[in-house]
């Protein structure tokens, strides 16, 4: 196997974030790899801001929720030591979204935790899967039980 050189983790901020966190860390550090974080925003409603789609994360928006996701990315890429450049915020649909920035940012790894908020109840969540069927690139799913 090559050696990863970019690896994007995708956070869903459900309580698998932490496990699926220390993976992509440990295999940043073991390939020496850049280590890029996305959490994509869907579920709640986009304030009517001049942003495109993806948030700054250097500018205070005003709106208490979006701050509120904003200050999770912040404490899990500074948990990861993720530079400030490579935490992504983004409004949109994450298997899309994920795909796409992959794809921009060449990534050649995708770490994304096998299910989370919604497919608690699948052997592989709907995210996940779709992220495994359209990424251009290598996708590790991190295997979590349910509960
Ligand atoms: P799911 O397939 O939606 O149950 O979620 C599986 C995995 O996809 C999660 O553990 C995350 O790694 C990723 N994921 C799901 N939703 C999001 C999201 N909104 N933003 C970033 N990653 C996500």
């Amino acid at each position: 196997m090559s050696a990863y050189q970019h690896i994007l983790l995708a956070v869903d901020f459900s309580e698998h974030d932490d496990l699926v966190a220390q993976r992509a860390k440990d295999l940043a550090e073991k390939y020496r790899a850049k280590l890029s974080v996305i959490h994509v925003l869907d579920n709640i409603p986009m304030p009517d801001t001049t942003y495109g789609t993806v948030i700054p994360l250097d500018k205070d928006s005003g709106y208490e929720l979006l701050e509120a996701e904003k200050a999770r990315l912040m404490q899990i890429g500074d948990q990861l030591g993720a530079a400030q450049d490579n935490r992504w915020l983004v409004w949109g649909a994450p298997k899309q979204e994920i795909v796409q920035l992959a794809e921009r940012e060449q990534v050649d790894l995708i770490v994304v935790g096998s299910h989370g908020r919604h497919g608690l109840s699948l052997l592989l969540g709907s995210t996940a899967n779709s992220v495994l069927h359209y990424a251009g690139c290598d996708v590790m799913a991190i295997r979590l039980l349910n509960g």
